[in-house]
């Protein structure tokens, strides 16, 4: 049987198929976003059973089938148990897979996603605040998708300077010469913290956000931006955010 193997994976999210199979959504980093069967694994006897469930890093052979690939020989590589242990961390976690799975090209390599997703995972797991570690994915997920808004120059004119409205619609920050001609257009008044901590999170990297200390004002001002700017600019809403608000408060 004409196969591959697929080192490192992501469970995005799984269906039922019929009475013993599974539907799998995975992310890897050379075939992005794409879905296998998972003959079995709603059997208690199966080997694959409790591999398949969203957050778990796994690998696996992927052998060609006529309509939909299937998995065979599936490992855990890591299941971030500590993750599942608190609720606004599962959240977290199910809400970035989501997102993922919503919003990213089907069958295109995508290096820098996997990375982030599973560098977020680990950061979950690793106990960071669930928060800290949403916005530092929105931010980075929007740069990987190519919406990064204007975080250093006016999104219409491209004079530099810190530009505190920040406008979803055009993109990122507005210059008030900007403002003044074409008014205030689907966006919202930032503060220089908030501008501040969107520059930082969208330049670093994740081992750098453990050490970080952010007022809890500033946090959410920056994800109540980041999440019109990913509405706005980004297919399909994501069912999750409305359940991980619940639970994130
Ligand atoms: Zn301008």
């Amino acid at each position: 049987m004409k196969g591959e193997n697929v080192k490192e994976a992501i469970v995005l999210k799984c269906q039922d198929l019929f009475d013993k199979d599974r539907i799998v959504t995975f992310l890897s980093p050379a075939k992005g976003r794409f879905e296998a069967v998972s003959r079995g694994s709603r059997k208690l006897t199966s080997r694959t059973m409790g591999k398949m469930e969203p957050m778990n890093l796994l690998t696996f052979r992927l052998n060609a089938g006529r309509s939909l690939d299937s998995v065979t020989e599936a490992e855990i590589i890591c299941s971030f148990s500590g993750i599942r242990q608190s609720l606004p961390a599962s959240a977290a976690g199910l809400y970035m897979m989501d997102v993922i799975n919503r919003q990213s090209a089907e069958g295109e390599e995508n290096r820098p996603l996997f990375s982030l997703a599973k560098g977020c995972l680990r950061l979950l797991e690793g106990g960071l605040s669930p928060q800290v570690v949403s916005c530092f994915f929105e931010i980075k997920f929007v740069k990987v998708m190519g919406y990064m808004p204007s975080l250093h120059r006016c999104a219409a004119c491209e004079g530099p300077g810190d530009h505190l409205y920040m406008s979803y619609r055009r993109g990122g920050g507005i210059c008030p010469k900007c403002l003044g001609t074409s008014g205030r257009d689907q966006g919202m008044e930032v503060s220089p913290g908030t501008l501040q901590i969107l520059r930082f999170m969208a330049r670093t990297a994740a081992r750098h956000l453990p050490t970080l200390n952010i007022h809890p004002s500033v946090l959410s001002q920056a994800r109540e931006y980041l999440k019109c700017h990913m509405e706005h600019n980004l297919p399909g809403r994501p069912a999750a955010i409305k359940e991980y608000e619940k639970l994130s408060g």
